[in-house]
């Protein structure tokens, strides 16, 4: 037990009924940013994932959000309204998940715009 985690964590998860995005806080002060579609499309459990070892994206199911339970104190598991509750989506899996525009990948960033000297 020497090893020292400053793993982040959920301080607070706020999945209103009705929402189509739950939003957690973070220990660090991250906002996260959790589309239904995308907690729900990237469902960790076997049964969504299957035995390839490669987590993909897997579109259907119900996106109604139903509940959310706290696994240990390191997961949290979502009920979803077609009954699937068998996804536990770890904390660094959650962070991974994260969609707010400063984890997003695919922002709505310039960045691609080559800055092109003056000639
Ligand atoms: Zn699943
Ligand atoms: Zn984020």
């Amino acid at each position: 037990m020497s090893i020292q985690k400053t793993r982040a964590r959920p301080t607070k998860i706020k999945a209103p009924h009705g929402a189509s995005v739950m939003h957690i806080d973070w220990s660090d002060g991250h906002k996260g940013v959790y589309p239904h579609a995308i907690l729900r499309g990237y469902c960790p459990c076997a049964e969504c994932q299957g035995h390839s070892g490669t987590i993909k994206f897997k579109s259907g199911g119900s996106l109604e959000l139903v509940d959310v339970a706290t696994v240990g104190n390191y997961a949290i598991s979502l009920a979803w309204g077609d009954g699937h509750n068998t996804g536990i989506y770890n904390f660094d899996y959650l962070r991974m998940l994260c969609r707010c525009p400063q984890c997003s990948p695919e922002g709505d960033s310039d960045d691609s715009m080559p800055d092109l000297p003056g000639v």
